[in-house]
């Protein structure tokens, strides 16, 4: 018997989501734009993660 939850599969492959966090301020956050903007202090200096 395998035991354990069950697979957790989100269909994100559909939405280019990518995952970046601001390097002024610390705050990860998710956008899909071309020029993402830090939701928090607006900065543009991210890191994609
Ligand atoms: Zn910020």
């Amino acid at each position: 018997m395998c035991g354990g939850g069950g697979p957790i599969f989100l269909e994100l492959e559909e939405v280019p989501w990518k995952k970046y966090r601001c390097r002024a301020c610390d705050r990860t956050f998710r956008s899909m734009g071309r020029n993402p903007r830090c939701p928090d202090c607006g900065s543009q200096e991210l890191g994609e993660m």
